[in-house]
């Protein structure tokens, strides 16, 4: 591949920060570089409390362990998401209860969710959280979402980790849910090699993770454990890494968002081809721009190629592109939940693609693609 979809982006800067936290002696793991990642991601998202962890999918985890969840509980999460989301309620012993999509964002339908919660009680089940996302960095309807949570007494952790620097009525992804979670995948749009954070103004759950993901060790001077802990803490080398990219969040995110007004403004034209606009109280990073294909049979026009045959014919081109999420009442891990929504998440994953987004796909590289994905869409793949 030539052009991948979201690569790691450096920023230059990376070599002289790791080379200071190696100066400083502290290899491993923690050390002054995470607490300075904390504090400067901190004052990005004006979260009170920052955990940084070894991934989001720990800090998910953590996230649920600190507001109590465990076996036998039922958290509402959305369909149309990573796999990382019911994995981490998985974890906790907890099962997920799965809600249908909504059409302006994609994300977790309000609607829905109100509807799985309450015939979720009815049936004596009562769910204990909900998790909710922004996918692929556009914010979710989040005080609709609140609403249903207020209304039921349930708490929100929110998984921005596609979602840092997108708003929601100006205030950042990141700081809307009781707890958030941040990704500093190598996919994202600021990474660490591989990290996440927990973020939270309620200093108790960000203290009993913090406590959790250091193998959950008691104040004594030998090892006491009187819980199941985790090591789940970033390592100070990997911080100095984020550090070095986190000043440049405004330039990635603007560079991302031209990219999705770029494809938009060239393939908008295609008949069948349709890109999702922000809705007015949003903010997006567009960290992938994605669209949808919509509808193979519309009898006016030709049907356009599915997804996954888009996918090989642009990778034979060195360009990668990729359908959208798999609902996850579709995987094998999860069909056993219960469900509640429409057919939106099996459209789109039908009927979707994300295009090569990265802050540093060049404008030459961009122009590749949307030629080569043009030629497949109007004359067909071979
Ligand atoms: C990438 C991603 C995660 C997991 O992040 P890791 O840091 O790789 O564990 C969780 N949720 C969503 C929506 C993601 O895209």
């Amino acid at each position: 591949m030539r052009i991948w979809l979201s690569p790691p982006h450096l920023s230059g800067r990376e070599g002289a920060l790791v080379q200071e936290a190696l100066d400083s002696g502290w290899v491993a793991p923690l050390g002054p570089m995470v607490d300075a990642f904390e504090a400067d991601l901190s004052a990005a998202i004006g979260a009170e409390h920052v955990l940084a962890c070894s991934s989001a999918t720990a800090a998910l985890h953590l996230a649920l362990l600190a507001i109590g969840i465990g076996a036998g509980d039922r958290v509402a999460c959305p369909t149309f998401s990573f796999v990382a989301v019911a994995n981490a309620i998985r974890y906790t012993g907890a099962e997920p209860l799965l809600i249908g999509a909504e059409a302006y964002s994609w994300n977790m339908c309000p609607n829905a969710l109100e509807d799985a919660i309450t015939r979720s009680e009815r049936a004596g089940k009562p769910v204990r959280a909900i998790m909710m996302v922004h996918l692929y960095g556009m914010p979710a309807d989040f005080d609709a979402i609140r609403r249903v949570a207020d209304a039921h007494g349930l708490l929100v952790i929110e998984d921005a980790a596609n979602a840092l620097g997108s708003t929601y009525h100006q205030r950042a992804c990141g700081r809307l849910g009781d707890l958030s979670v941040l990704s500093f995948n190598g996919n994202k749009i600021i990474t660490t090699s591989g990290g996440g954070a927990l973020l939270s103004d309620h200093p108790e759950w960000v203290a009993r993770a913090r406590y959790l993901s250091m193998q959950a060790r008691d104040p004594a001077p030998h090892y006491e454990h009187s819980q199941v802990g985790y090591n789940y803490r970033m390592s100070n080398l990997l911080a100095a890494v984020g550090r070095a990219q986190l000043p440049d969040l405004p330039d990635r995110v603007a560079r991302r968002r031209a990219h999705f007004e770029a494809y938009r403004a060239a393939l908008s034209d295609v008949p069948g081809v349709v890109f999702t606009e922000e809705p007015a109280a949003c903010f997006s990073n567009r960290w992938l721009s994605c669209l949808r294909l919509d509808g193979p049979n519309n009898a006016d026009r030709p049907p356009l190629p599915p997804p996954a045959v888009l996918c090989s014919a642009m990778a034979k081109q060195g360009i990668e592109v990729r359908p959208l999420w798999k609902p996850m009442h579709q995987q094998a891990a999860y069909a056993w939940c219960d469900y509640v929504g429409d057919d939106l998440a099996d459209q789109l994953f039908a009927g979707g693609l994300c295009l090569p987004s990265g802050s540093s796909l060049t404008d030459a590289e961009r122009t590749e693609v949307i030629d080569q994905l043009r030629r497949f869409l109007v004359d067909g793949c071979p």
